[in-house]
């Protein structure tokens, strides 16, 4: 924001504090204070005429006004009109200044919406300002601002049309606009804010009217460009290029057990050629739960070390990193590629020591969470960061990262995929690459809906999988709002399922547990030393037991998509038919019946992530911090999809021919944020 000068008129303190609880530091933020509404103040009612339920504006004159105490302290006035008719006017917050304003006889002129009371129709809390006998209507609709306590509508329709008074300046040629059929921004600005009467309200309201499209034109072209910038930027820098040297890469694949399927080699592909260029690679790798995304990321890593660079592989929780460490060390190690694990869970004798290594040299590939390696130590020559699981960082994070050491290649998986649209418009900042099919052989998980009153019939057929040979697991109940609550239930589940199902050989994991019991006990399950594993959602991510055939969730209901879809990825993993049966808890809210009709009918990660943003709306699904951009006021990502697009095509144009056009326009929409999120 800028500090210096913000209003060219006066506004004192208290006003310009106010003002900033709004968001409204300057001119330029009070001209895009749009109206949330706008009410039609160019018509009277007569007081006859009136219809309860409807918003109307009618000057009458004040017969008297009382404060009563009973049932609570109200100011109530009459009025009326001159011929009989009378009208309520009632107060329920008010000051002595408004008893001294309704005297007898003052003429005043109300809007709000009529209400039938228990003396006739009456108008509660409306807006009112003192009339003569001709003082002039409104000729336009009046906006209705979003505002705070303590700054009116009044107060703000002075500021704003103040600042309507000088020219606005348009920062796209006419051409682009007559191409794009949008108007002039200092049209619709002006608008927006004082729309004339045959403006079409329902258009407005429903912000498909032209003068908002540009507005939300404008925004995504902003985002756009200055996306578009940090990648510029980043492919300006310089650092070490990881050439393939086909050594260590072309050993292990030729170690699998399997042959990667041809979206994992394109995906490789494209990683590799990234990593052989001089500036830092920053590339997601998506793919749906299941699809294979870390041998991918484990032949990333080897690239680096043939390079003699070191590579780092992060994990969100403590158990995925380990599993990872677990799975690639051995393989690994056969082809002289030293990996070390750094643990939350190790003595701190032991972490240091493991930091000593790596910061000596000693260590090629270290696996940890990211917390860890937030904290820790440092890298002698790192190359390389892998990311799993990129979504539960968030960017903020994910930019920290590139202060450590010098600019190494950074490498983020997803397995929630991000519908295009937020793509397009969040991660245009990143190349990505998708892994679109899963391995073959795969058996599709059958889901079941099932009413927690059939509990007994699922315990059936879990002992029934354990005992064909599978293993299953039982995910307890999310208690989101105690942690103290979910261990207590993590608890109790466990304690019932053991005493209902003693056949089986049960183990508890939970968030609460120390990160070496929660290994233990993994490591059993892993080696099928455990029937049936009960858990709290940290099996959420990744975890990967392909002998796991059978998942049940208790109260899915409570469940989002993205996370139901994550669990129900733990199973089908292997070539046995595998199933994932919802237990849910009658009665169903609306969203939730919702959400799980979703998860019912769809296996298709992209096609739930698609129905997520319906359901959802993308603030929540990136979250704000987990954005790191500033949300997008104007623009909907669902309803604006042809504008996104239009936005990204102009963005690369602009940059490619007019970066004055560029550089004007992302300071008018981003300011001084643009220059902080330049990465
Ligand atoms: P995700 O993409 O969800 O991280 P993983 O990398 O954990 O998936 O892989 C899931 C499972 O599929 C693992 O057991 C892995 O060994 C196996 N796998 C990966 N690629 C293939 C392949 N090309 N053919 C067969 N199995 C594969
Ligand atoms: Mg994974």
């Amino acid at each position: 924001m800028k500090t210096a000068a913000p209003f060219s008129f006066p506004v004192s303190a208290s006003l310009a504090a106010r003002l900033a609880k709004l968001g409204l530091h300057n001119e330029a933020d009070l001209l895009l204070h749009l109206p949330l509404r706008w009410e039609d103040e160019t018509r009277l009612t007569p007081i006859p005429d009136l219809l309860p339920g409807h918003t109307a504006q009618v000057d009458a004159t004040v017969t008297e006004a009382t404060v009563a105490y009973r049932p609570r302290r109200m100011l109530t006035v009459s009025v009326h009109d001159g011929g009989g008719n009378v009208l309520g006017i009632r107060f329920i917050n008010f000051y002595p200044s408004h008893v001294k304003l309704f005297q007898p006889g003052a003429r005043f002129r109300f809007v709000g919406e009529v209400r039938g009371g228990f003396f006739g129709l009456e108008m509660v809390h409306p807006r009112f300002t003192r009339v003569d006998d001709d003082t002039p209507l409104a000729t336009e609709l009046t906006p209705i601002y979003p505002t705070t306590a303590g700054l009116g509508q009044a107060t703000l329709r002075r500021l704003i049309e103040r600042t309507l008074t000088a020219p606005i300046a348009d920062t796209l040629p006419a051409e682009w606009l007559a191409e794009l059929g949008l108007p002039e921004l200092e049209a619709s600005i002006r608008l927006l804010h004082q729309p004339p009467l045959d403006a079409g309200l329902a258009e407005l309201e429903s912000r498909r009217h032209p003068a908002w499209q540009r507005l939300a034109f404008d925004e995504l072209l902003a985002q756009q460009l200055s996306l578009a910038r940090a990648r510029q930027h980043r492919r300006a820098r310089t650092t070490r290029p990881l050439p393939p040297h086909d050594r260590l890469t072309t050993a292990f694949t030729a170690a699998l057990a399997f042959k990667l399927t041809a979206a994992q080699m394109r995906a490789w592909q494209e990683i590799s050629a990234d990593l052989a260029q001089s500036h830092p690679m920053r590339r997601l790798l998506q793919g749906d739960v299941g699809s294979g995304k870390t041998v991918v990321a484990a032949l990333a890593c080897l690239q680096a070390v043939e390079n003699g660079l070191q590579a780092a592989f992060m994990a969100p929780t403590e158990i995925l990193a380990e599993q990872h460490y677990r799975k690639l060390a051995a393989p690994l190690g056969t082809l002289g590629v030293r990996c070390a694990w750094v643990s939350g869970s190790q003595r701190k004798a032991e972490r240091s020591k493991a930091w000593q290594a790596i910061a000596a040299g000693e260590v090629d590939l270290a696996f940890g969470t990211h917390a860890l390696f937030q904290e820790g130590g440092t890298f002698a020559r790192l190359g390389l960061a892998v990311v799993d699981e990129q979504h539960r960082f968030g960017v903020g994070q994910r930019l920290a990262l590139t202060e450590k050491g010098d600019e190494p290649h950074q490498l983020m998986m997803s397995a929630t995929p991000i519908p295009r649209t937020l793509a397009m418009s969040f991660y245009a900042d990143l190349d990505v690459s998708t892994i679109d099919e899963l391995p073959p052989g795969r058996t599709p998980v059958v889901t079941k809906l099932v009413s927690a009153a059939r509990r007994d019939d699922v315990l059936m057929r879990v002992r029934a999988a354990c005992h064909d040979g599978g293993q299953a697991y039982w995910v307890c109940p999310l208690i989101e709002e105690s942690e103290k609550l979910q261990l207590q239930t993590a608890q109790d589940t466990f304690a019932t399922l053991a005493a209902q199902l003693p056949d089986l050989r049960i183990g508890l994991v939970h968030g609460r547990m120390k990160p070496d019991e929660k290994q233990a006990v993994m490591a059993a399950f892993q080696a099928h030393e455990i029937d049936l594993l009960v858990a709290t959602t940290v099996i959420e991510v990744g975890v990967d037991v392909p002998n796991a055939t059978l998942m049940v969730i208790e109260h899915a209901e409570r469940m989002g998509l993205a996370q139901l879809h994550q669990l129900r990825g733990r199973v089908g993993r292997g070539s046995r038919e595998s199933a994932c049966v919802l237990l849910y808890e009658n009665p169903l809210s609306e969203l939730a019946r919702a959400r799980l009709k979703v998860i019912y009918e769809h296996t298709d990660g992209f096609e739930i992530a698609r129905q997520d943003l319906q359901l959802r709306g993308p603030g929540e699904i990136l979250g704000h911090r987990q954005s790191g951009l500033p949300m997008l006021r104007f623009a909907d990502l669902e309803r604006d999809v042809a504008l996104l697009e239009q936005a990204r095509d102009y963005a690369r144009r602009c940059l490619a021919s007019h970066p004055d056009i560029a550089a004007r326009h992302v300071e008018r929409w981003l300011g001084s944020r643009a220059r902080l999120s330049q990465t």
